[in-house]
């Protein structure tokens, strides 16, 4: 039984006396959705992670991006151990607005992925279409793509903690959410493409669906097969609105 996962997207926003409050906030929040079995956390910039885990310890922190390299002349990076450090867990890998201003590629979150799981943190992986390729049709041949370079050699005992975000560019941001209906049948690709390569563990794969899920359009996906969360942007920023995402995937 894969348990539900809501995870908040901050992106750049909140310096860290705004994660500070939000965390402390969100204190009773992560006691109701524990004794709902639902997973909650966020992706702080990282000035704020170590606020975050200290003020509230029962979110899940993770990081919005790392270096695979452990330490080195990488000037701007964040390495693995300096996240452990801190005691920092989990990492987003191959975000969209990564892929698109920065250049990330399936290659470059591959190797991401990897020394991820060797240092046995929660890779983050978000694929998904711009709205070209979801216009020409192409949308499960880029996810495809996106999803067996990223998880390039790696064995199913690796990959049993990975979680996959299926965020269409074309939604992250827009107010254009996908339908339920796209949704599940990418997620449902998703975990096919996952059952071919590493067999029974795609069934404990966690997948969200991401883009412009809201409080009022977050039930529908979670009733959904193979969606057993969500990668929330900008409504996971006030924490009234987590709140209610939160308890909308509870009811
Ligand atoms: C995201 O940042 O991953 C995202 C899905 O953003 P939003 O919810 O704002 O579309």
């Amino acid at each position: 039984m894969r348990r539900k996962l809501l995870m908040g997207n901050w992106k750049m926003n909140k310096t860290i006396a705004e994660a500070k409050e939000f965390a402390l906030a969100s204190k009773q929040l992560s006691e109701y959705a524990k004794k709902h079995n639902v997973d909650l956390g966020v992706a702080p910039v990282y000035l704020g992670l170590s606020t975050v885990l200290e003020a509230n310890p029962n979110l899940i922190v993770a990081a919005q991006n790392v270096n695979e390299h452990e330490k080195g002349a990488y000037t701007g990076e964040i390495s693995i151990p300096m996240l452990q450090e801190l005691g920092v867990t989990w990492s987003l890998v191959g975000h969209s607005e990564r892929r698109t201003y920065y250049n990330e590629s399936d290659e470059a979150c591959n190797a991401k992925i990897k020394a991820l799981i060797a240092a046995g943190m929660v890779p983050l992986y978000c694929v998904g279409e711009t709205l070209e390729q979801f216009e020409a049709g192409a949308t499960k041949a880029v996810v495809k793509e996106q999803l067996y370079v990223g998880l390039n050699d790696l064995t199913a005992g690796d990959v049993k903690n990975l979680v996959v975000a299926y965020e269409p560019v074309w939604s992250i941001g827009t107010g254009k959410n996908a339908s339920k209906e796209i949704a599940q049948d990418v997620c449902g690709y998703i975990r096919k493409l996952l059952r071919d390569k590493f067999g029974d563990i795609a069934d404990e794969i966690r997948i969200l669906y991401g883009g412009s899920v809201k409080p009022n359009n977050v039930k529908q996906y979670l009733g959904q097969p193979d969606i057993d969360g969500a990668l929330v942007g900008g409504a996971s920023l006030a924490v009234e609105s987590y709140e209610e995402l939160l308890k909308n995937i509870v009811e």
